[in-house]
Parts: C-alpha cells; sequence; structure tokens
C-alpha cells in the first residue's frame, strides 16, 4: 500500500528554491517587429468603408480584408467587449489567446499582435492604437485588453449557480456567427474562441493567485485600432458585465453599444507589403 502524502512540510532549501529569478518564456526581442509607423502612415490616408454597432448584451461580425483597418470605439458610457477573429477564409483558423498571453504577456497595447491558431501561427491582426495605453498596471496588478479571461459564457454561469443566461458573450458570440454565416447554432458553437478582453482590466490577485475584475477604465470616445495582417472576420460581443465593476452573466449592469469602424488603404499603400505566411515549421512531427 503507498501512503498518499497529505503534507506539504516546505523542504530546508525551500527559500533559496523561491529565490531563484524568473527567466522570460519568450523573449520580446526575438518576435519580428511590426512596423506601426508605416501602418499608421496607410491609415492616417485610408478611406472609412464602413461600420456597425453592437448592441448591448449582443455580438456582431464584420469583415476586414488583409491591409485593412478596424477601429473599436466606446461609445454613450464604460463597455467591455469580447472580440474573435478567424481566417475569413478558413474558419479552422483563430485567433490563439494562449499563445499569444505567451508571446506578448497577459495584456495588449499598441504594436502587440493577435497570433492565430496552430498549424498557422502567425499575426492576425496588429494594434496601431490604443487610447488606454497610459493605464498601465495598476497597484492591484490590473490592466487593461487582456488574454487571459475566455469569455463569459452560460456553462460556467450553469456550473455555479444552476442559471440559464442567454447573453453571456460566448452565446452573443455563437448567434452573430450563426446568422453572418447562416448555420445552425450547434455548427456555429465550436468555432468560438477564447477572446481578446478589449477595455476590460483584469489581472491576477497577488495573494491567492484568482482572476479579478475591475471597473474598466474606458470611456467614450476611447478606442482600440487594429492592422488585419490577414482577411479576416472578427466577432464582437457587447459584454452584459457593461465596465465589469461587478458582475457579468446577467442583466443587471449597465450596458453599452461598441463600434467598429472599418478602413481602407488608399491605392498604392501597400505596395511592398505582403500579408504574413503561414508557419514554417514542417508538421513531420519526428516522423
Ligand atoms: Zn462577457
Amino acid at each position: 500500500m503507498t501512503n498518499i502524502e497529505t503534507s506539504t512540510r516546505p523542504p530546508e532549501d525551500a527559500e533559496a528554491r523561491r529565490a531563484v529569478a524568473p527567466v522570460i518564456c519568450y523573449p520580446n526581442d526575438a518576435l519580428p517587429r511590426p512596423d506601426v509607423s508605416w501602418m499608421r502612415s496607410v491609415r492616417q490616408r485610408a478611406v472609412k468603408t464602413g461600420e456597425v454597432l453592437i448592441p448591448p448584451r449582443d455580438a456582431r461580425c464584420f469583415d476586414v480584408p488583409a491591409g485593412h483597418f478596424f477601429r473599436i470605439t466606446s461609445v454613450e458610457g464604460p463597455q467591455v467587449g469580447d472580440l474573435n477573429l478567424w481566417n475569413l477564409n478558413d474558419l479552422s483558423e483563430r485567433f490563439y489567446s494562449g499563445k499569444t498571453r505567451a508571446l506578448h504577456g497577459t495584456h495588449l497595447t499598441t504594436g502587440e499582435r493577435m497570433w492565430s491558431s496552430f498549424p498557422h501561427l502567425r499575426p492576425m491582426a496588429t494594434i496601431i492604437a490604443d487610447t488606454l495605453e497610459w493605464y498601465g498596471i495598476d497597484p492591484f496588478g490590473g490592466s487593461v485588453h487582456d488574454v487571459i479571461g475566455t469569455r463569459c459564457d452560460p456553462y460556467t454561469g450553469n456550473l455555479l449557480s444552476g442559471t440559464q443566461y442567454h447573453h453571456c458573450c460566448h452565446s452573443n458570440l455563437t448567434r452573430a456567427l450563426a446568422d453572418h454565416l447562416d448555420l445552425p447554432l450547434a455548427e456555429a458553437e465550436p468555432a468560438v474562441h477564447d477572446v481578446l478582453n478589449v477595455f476590460m482590466c483584469t489581472g491576477f490577485t497577488r495573494d491567492t493567485g484568482q482572476y479579478f475584475m475591475k471597473a474598466s477604465p474606458v470611456r467614450p470616445g476611447d478606442h482600440l485600432e487594429f492592422f488585419a495582417e490577414i482577411d479576416l472576420l472578427g466577432n464582437l460581443s457587447a459584454c452584459p458585465g457593461g465596465d465589469c465593476s461587478s458582475e457579468h452573466s446577467s442583466d443587471t449592469a449597465a450596458c453599452f453599444p461598441l463600434l467598429v469602424e472599418t478602413f481602407a488603404p488608399v491605392e498604392g499603400d501597400l505596395k511592398g507589403w505582403e500579408s504574413p505566411a503561414r508557419n514554417g515549421y514542417d508538421r513531420t512531427h519526428g516522423r
């Protein structure tokens, strides 16, 4: 019979082990750097091609061709958005929140990118403007635009409190994708994935390591803007949590719309630019 170890008495060298300095897993300087100032100069001359207003507690899809831009703006009141991205021509290539987090850290800002799933692993979109960049990291360890949360969803709500709530971001994204592509809900749902939490202010508590949220510092007029590296299908949900200062997964919080605008570069401005190729790994996996 094997006894299961139930006590975790620290070893004699516990402090020495804790004192080992951390090493950055993926040093930033190893990543190819996007030319953000060039992207901004193209954007300066770009022409608006469309807009979609995301109603509160709902989601909408939008297309952005490679080389075009999209901007997400807070309008009317503080509101958090949950963003999904797919390759417009291949839904199996989608935003990979976990790898984006490993490459850039827990929260994204200007010059950082949203990366796609295996086996593609290439930049889908590059952030070229973030009016909340000033926020930095607050004394609680909180920051904005995280890639640590998943998306609010009805399954976790049911697990924790037995509810049947239908306007979580997961359901909003599912309905919007189904409507946009004329798919049954059951086919759209598996394509919905972990999000970029636009404008959301989050972190992990220092003492217990728990995921926390707090009132978003976003105000009407604040925006986050992207350069589309590949042809994109976007889907944005205006979270039922509103500014996420108290609770989500209910109709309690004050919620506001979010505006998505798209812009096309003028003829010739993308000369010399190429959409990034799929990842170069040969996929033989040692066989
Ligand atoms: Zn949500």
